[in-house]
Parts: structure tokens; C-alpha cells; sequence
């Protein structure tokens, strides 16, 4: 079966709306679909109503924004109860910030001679207590301050760079604790994109794990094909699960429903025990 467990619509940075991201799964041969939008659980309803029209199985899923040593990683909630009051609250208290947080990137950029960075941002965010880097990225690519998104993320909106602000997100160990108290799995998403040394890596994983932690991403569209094997091979190891999921954005925004390889079928997947 087709599995992709990491998404985003317009609820958080994505660009289209729940059920539209459904249907762009089902027609690119999604089978087993998850939003997994950042820091909120608001698009999950209209998402699954519109995934089981479209004949896929559902998974209720999130992406938890963690501070952990300094740097920003991100935590995937799958099969989580929505309705989980502990859950709903963490994500609440993590939600918090993004406005203040946003005029002081667009003030940074300003310093760096781009102006109205602010509205142009909140132009793009469907929802503006969620506005994000995403959004700004799309801003800069608008006005021509950056040719594409993803150069939005080297010139600009990285630590060292104008428009970079640094926020505290949740800890790893709460953020793993809201997930499994709500019934779900907790997978560290794309541990490739995380510039942390090796034994840096190490002690992560082994926290992760100690929180409750029983996956990892492998096959992502953040990864090269030299990821999927370097973390594949720490998978294997070091008895995690794997996950597999494009993180969509919107179209022309990175990786595409269905574009991604399979996991490596020697992996145990995240979906092993689901009965499906
Ligand atoms: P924020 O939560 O506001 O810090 O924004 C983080 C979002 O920015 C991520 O969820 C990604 O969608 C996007 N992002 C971060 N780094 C990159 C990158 N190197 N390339 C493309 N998108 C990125
Ligand atoms: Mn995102
Ligand atoms: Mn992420
Ligand atoms: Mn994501």
C-alpha cells in the first residue's frame, strides 16, 4: 500500500485547503494519507471527511514544532486522538508567539532592504495566528528577493541570515508526551535536515526514544536518496520504526504526492501494527 504520513494544508503553512490536499493525495495514488499540519489539530475533520471520499484510509496526524539544545526539530504525532485535551492544550501553548515573533522577521528584512514583509507574509497565511518562515518564503519569492522558496531558506530565514528570529518551541519530552497520551506514535521527521553532529544525533535519538519516541522518517522529500539509506541504516540499528511521507507543501513547493520511493521493505514501517 501507498503510504504518505506527512503533509500540510493552509490551516498551518501549507498553500490549499484540507480537503483539496486529500484529493491531490488520492489522485497521485495515496492509499494511507495523513495531515500532519504544524502545531494544530483544526484541518483534521474537513481532511478526513474528504479523504474517505476519496477512498483512502485515514490517519489523524500533527507536527510538533521542539526546541531542543538550540535547534528547531520537528516531531510527528500519527494516529492521534484530536479530541485529547493534554494534546490540544501542548499545541495551543506551542501555537503561541507567531505574531510577535513575525514583526520582528519583518523588521530584520526591513534592516536587510526589503519592506513590508509583515503584510506580505499574512497575505499568504490563511490562518495568521500560524504565520510562518513558509510564508515569508513565499513573500520573498513574490517580490523577487529570491528567485525560488527554497533560496528564501539559504539568503534568508536561517540562523545567520536577516529575517531569522529564534523561538522557543516545545521540549522533546513534552511534545513526545502530549503525543502518546493522545494514543499516537511520535516519529522524528526528517532527521536530515538537522545539522547536528553525530554524537549530537546520538544523544537525540536516545532522548527521543527515553520520551517515548519509536520512529523515524527515512523516506521524506527533505532527504536525498543518501539519506534514506544513512537513516535507514539508523533505523535498523537502532530499532526504530520508520515513516515515509512527502511533507507537501503545495504545488511547485518541494516534493509531490507519489514522487517519493518506497521504504526499504527490510525496515519495520511506523504502520506495522495498524491492521491495515
Ligand atoms: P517556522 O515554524 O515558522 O519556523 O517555519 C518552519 C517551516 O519552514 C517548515 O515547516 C518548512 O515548511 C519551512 N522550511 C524550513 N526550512 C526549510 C528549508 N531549508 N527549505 C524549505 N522549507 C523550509
Ligand atoms: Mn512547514
Ligand atoms: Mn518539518
Ligand atoms: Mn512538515
Amino acid at each position: 500500500m501507498n503510504f504518505d504520513l506527512h503533509c500540510h494544508s493552509n490551516v498551518s503553512d501549507g498553500a490549499l485547503p484540507p480537503a483539496e490536499v486529500a484529493r491531490r493525495a488520492a489522485r497521485n495514488g495515496v492509499q494511507v494519507w495523513a495531515l500532519t499540519d504544524h502545531d494544530q489539530l483544526g484541518g483534521l475533520a474537513e481532511a478526513r471527511e474528504a479523504a474517505v471520499a476519496a477512498g483512502m484510509r485515514f490517519i489523524a496526524g500533527v507536527e510538533v514544532s521542539v526546541t531542543w539544545r538550540g535547534s528547531t526539530l520537528h516531531v510527528l504525532g500519527l494516529r492521534i486522538d484530536a479530541q485529547n485535551d493534554v494534546l490540544a492544550k501542548g499545541l495551543a501553548s506551542v501555537r503561541g508567539g507567531r505574531i510577535e515573533r513575525a514583526k520582528l522577521m519583518a523588521q530584520e528584512l526591513k534592516d536587510a532592504g526589503i519592506d513590508g514583509a509583515f503584510e506580505g507574509a499574512l497575505r499568504h497565511a490563511e490562518n495568521p495566528a500560524m504565520v510562518s518562515r513558509t510564508h515569508f518564503a513565499r513573500f520573498l519569492a513574490e517580490v523577487g528577493a529570491v528567485n525560488e522558496m527554497k533560496d528564501a531558506f539559504r539568503k534568508y530565514l536561517v540562523p545567520g541570515k536577516p529575517g531569522y528570529v529564534p523561538h522557543q518551541w516545545a521540549a522533546l519530552a513534552d511534545a513526545v508526551g502530549w503525543i502518546r497520551g493522545a494514543g499516537g506514535q511520535a516519529v522524528l521527521a526528517h532527521p536530515g535536515r538537522y545539522d547536528l553532529s553525530a554524537a549530537a544525533m546520538d544523544a537525540l535519538l536516545a532522548e527521543f526514544r527515553t520520551a517515548g519516541g519509536e520512529a523515524i522518517e527515512v523516506v521524506t522529500g527533505s532527504h536525498s536518496p543518501e539519506q534514506y539509506r544513512q537513516f535507514g541504516a539508523i533505523a535498523a540499528q537502532q530499532q526504530f520504526s520508520a515513516s515515509r511521507g512527502s511533507d507537501f507543501h503545495g504545488p511547485q513547493e518541494g516534493a509531490e504526492f507519489g514522487s517519493l520511493p518506497p521504504l526499504d521493505p527490510a525496515l519495520r514501517p511506523v504502520w506495522r501494527d495498524w491492521g491495515l
